[in-house]
């Protein structure tokens, strides 16, 4: 059934109770059950254009309860140098640099304050807008916070190592072991900020069978800060970051499961519990359905870790509803593997309870520490 805040019901109250406490039919529920609700979604793509925030609601419609809301911090220049009168959209489509432009954030909260009450319910904002390798980047996300009290819920997606685009970005290049990035989590911490972090796990084109190389200090990075709830995007996987593979065994299709057994060693270190996974991505779709022999595998892990994994698009600035849906519908043939449970939560349950409970510690940090 799909939820009715009692408060927003515009009926008499005792009619509001009656629709509440009654059960729905089997059909309603299957009618009215939101498809997901959207944990890794940008409104605005790498030049800071994008979906009209109630075009955005409008997309998620019925289909789409609740969603996180971010933009992209890093800016591609358009250098008239380099690509002339080709104006980029995406990193990939110049060489010019990428920076910081802190005023997404700004963008982001603007847009959702210009929503109602019950549509702002729906959304969960998140700064993304500082530079992780600037020891004041810290301040930026606090500054945000007093700038828009009862906005945000979390930080994220930000970036660390992603191919092709650290090593655009202007400045320090960001790294795990920067004590910019350790202030950054200590005070989402100490917040309550959820923090959605994309660290690609390796280079690319790694060789097979090496240890992944960013994964030791990513593991120690998320140690050092076992109070911040931390949601490694895409399961460390990128565009050519492919998913671990095992020792290679030359001339075969068949890939050693090496990519699931970290982070099955994750989901199961006591020291790790504050850390999930959000399975976001077209590019990881692709991959967890490759074949049905990693379809069932990915399947087997979502159902034995469901409390661990979140859904989310990673969508960029869509125009319209199909658009959306298309990253959900490449998970079809897993979704069909998971039970109800686990399936539920992956798509929704996670969802509810992480950000439900960052937004109650953040408003409560909000109200103790700003005046
Ligand atoms: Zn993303």
């Amino acid at each position: 059934m799909r939820r009715i805040p009692a408060s927003s019901c515009v009926l008499p109250a005792f009619l509001c109770l009656v629709a509440l406490a009654a059960p729905a039919s089997a059909k309603d529920t299957a009618a009215s059950e939101y498809l997901f609700h959207d944990a890794h979604f940008h409104l605005t793509n790498y030049v800071q254009q994008g979906t009209d925030i109630h075009k955005y609601l409008e997309i998620m419609g019925d289909k789409i309860g609740r969603s996180t809301l971010f933009g992209i911090p890093l800016q591609q220049t358009w250098s008239y140098e380099n690509s002339g009168d080709f104006a980029p959209t995406y990193y990939l489509q110049s060489d010019a640099p990428l920076y910081y432009y802190s005023f997404t954030d700004a963008y982001i909260a603007n847009a959702y304050l210009k929503l109602r009450p019950e549509q702002q319910r729906r959304l969960d904002p998140m700064i993304t807008g500082f530079n992780p390798a600037d020891m004041y980047g810290v301040d930026h996300v606090r500054r945000v916070l007093e700038t828009y009290p009862g906005v945000f819920t979390g930080i994220g997606e930000f970036t660390i190592h992603k191919e092709f685009v650290s090593a655009k970005v202007a400045g320090d290049v960001a790294s795990l072991t920067d004590p910019a990035l350790d202030r950054i989590l200590e005070f989402a911490g100490e917040v309550g900020l959820v923090v959605i972090l994309h660290n690609d796990i390796d280079m690319p084109f790694a060789k097979a069978g090496a240890e992944p190389v960013f994964l030791t200090q990513m593991k120690d990075l998320l140690r050092r800060h076992p109070k911040t709830t931390i949601i490694w995007a895409h399961l460390g996987l990128g565009r050519v970051v492919h998913p671990v593979q095992g020792q290679a065994t030359t001339g075969t299709a068949e890939r050693a499961p090496r990519h699931g057994e970290i982070v099955e060693a994750m989901l199961t270190d006591p020291s790790l519990d504050h850390v999930y996974f959000d399975i976001s991505w077209d590019e990881v779709a692709k991959y967890a359905v490759s074949s049905p022999e990693v379809a069932e595998r990915t399947a087997r892990m979502l159902n034995r870790y469901p409390d661990r994994i979140l859904f989310g698009t990673d969508n960029v600035a869509p125009p319209d509803q199909a658009t959306q849906l298309r990253v959900f519908n490449i998970w079809d043939p897993i979704w069909a593997q998971l039970t109800p449970e686990a399936s539920h939560k992956i798509r929704i349950g996670n969802y509810e309870r992480i950000f439900d409970a960052a937004r109650l510690r953040v408003r409560a940090w909000e109200k103790a520490n700003l005046k």
